[in-house]
């Protein structure tokens, strides 16, 4: 199929939920994606946060590879030793629990929903979420999401939802009451624009959930598998959760989700209460223990903690040269750059310059480079977006000084 064909027949074919950029890539290694015409781009937004470890590292590639003749898939009524070995992986890194596989993170949600509602036991089930909070887009993680945009059309929502504003604790204690069984958010925002929480609001939400035996929910389907630095967002924090959202770039590339739940509550959930026939399975936990193994031979953690700060400092030196750039903001190599202008021109000037970014909320541009990103890399990219927000805002006439 040639170009043309192929975007042609997605019209005819498939179901126009999404605004699509007619690029059709057609390989990846790393940092890098190629397109059907052989163009190379530069991947700063690597699967919306899915390929942490860059497009077919050779650790899932091969970790991959060495199950799939084996054995792809056996129900959730028998064991594998891949499944185990990964929910060890998971429970290593994070806190003492156990691990509730499925294939998304908003069936991960999902399942945070449920274990919620079990554990308030019919006398309590009201969940706290944030506004511009993001979690997905089945009712109950839609319920959950604090943005009417996603929302409209879909009503009835399922009910026990309240939605108040991020970091703002004042509004967190007026909402609370003997109905409230969880507070659930994101430590970052990713979706929502780059928004960060607070280390002492954190605190403080802790403190609430451990006097009022409220759980916290933290969606780290975004933050976690070493966006930010840490292997988990949670660590920057010095705060746990009692629950924890995975998906994205637990599989390295791979559908996988995950619910983490603490030691202390883990039998809330009984035998029948809730499945997922793909839920962990031999090729997929296998996908994801070669994510892991990734992030650790490549010392990604310690190089993120390293790029994070000098793509932000980078940025900052751009912001005192554009008016249009207001602020930047981020943690590790989860980075967002808030425009006063809409964002959509710069990131289509940087995709014809061959470098991949996001645009989130219409006026914040997001990086989220592959953990192991390089400072040429680095260098080339922040050269290509310098280039392309100079080129637009000159359209515009958005004056650009010295
Ligand atoms: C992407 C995302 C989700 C939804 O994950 P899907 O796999 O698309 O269902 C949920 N929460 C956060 C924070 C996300 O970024």
């Amino acid at each position: 199929m040639t170009k043309t064909d192929i975007i042609e027949n997605y019209g005819r074919y498939i179901l126009s939920t999404y605004a699509r950029t007619p690029v059709i890539f057609v390989k990846g290694k790393g940092m890098t994606l190629v397109d059907i015409t052989g163009k190379k781009y530069l991947d700063f937004f690597p699967g919306w946060g899915v390929s942490n470890v860059g497009h077919c590292h050779p650790k899932v590639v091969g970790a991959v590879r060495d199950q799939i003749s084996k054995l792809i898939h056996i129900p959730n009524n028998f064991y594998h030793p891949n499944q185990v070995k990964l929910a060890q992986e998971i429970i290593r890194c994070s806190f003492p629990g156990k691990v509730f596989f499925c294939n998304s993170g908003a069936e991960g949600c999902e399942a945070a929903i449920k274990f919620a509602r079990a554990y308030g036991r019919g006398r309590r089930h009201e969940i706290i979420t944030m506004k511009n909070s993001f979690h997905g887009r089945t009712l109950g993680a839609l319920a959950a999401t604090g943005q009417a945009k996603y929302q409209e059309g879909f009503q009835p929502l399922p009910q026990g939802f309240t939605t108040i504003p991020f970091n703002d604790i004042g509004a967190l204690k007026a909402v609370i009451d003997e109905k409230t069984v969880a507070i659930m958010l994101e430590l970052i925002q990713g979706e929502g624009g780059i928004n960060i929480a607070g280390k002492d609001y954190m605190k403080e939400i802790r403190a609430i959930c451990d006097q009022k035996d409220i759980l916290l929910i933290l969606d780290e389907v975004q933050t976690g598998m070493g966006r930010t630095g840490e292997m988990f967002a949670f660590k920057h924090y010095g705060v746990a959760p009692d629950l924890m959202i995975l998906a994205k770039a637990l599989g390295g590339g791979l559908p996988i989700g995950a619910l983490v739940v603490k030691d202390k509550i883990a039998g809330t959930f009984k035998p029948g209460m809730h499945a997922s026939t793909f839920g962990g399975s031999p090729l997929i936990c296998k996908a994801a223990l070669g994510a892991f193994k990734a992030i650790f031979a490549d010392q990604m953690l310690a190089n993120a903690k390293i790029m994070g700060p000098y793509i932000l400092e980078r940025l900052n030196q751009l912001k005192e040269k554009f008016d249009c750039m207001v602020e930047v903001r981020g943690l590790g190599l989860m980075i967002g750059i808030q425009l006063n202008m809409e964002g959509k021109a710069v990131f289509e000037e940087c995709l014809q310059n061959g470098l991949i970014i996001n645009c989130t909320q219409g006026n914040v541009l997001r990086i989220m480079p592959a953990l192991n990103v390089t400072k040429k890399q680095a260098d080339r990219a922040l050269h290509i977006l310098e280039k392309s927000i100079a080129k637009v805002t000159q359209h515009s006439g958005n004056e650009v000084h010295s």
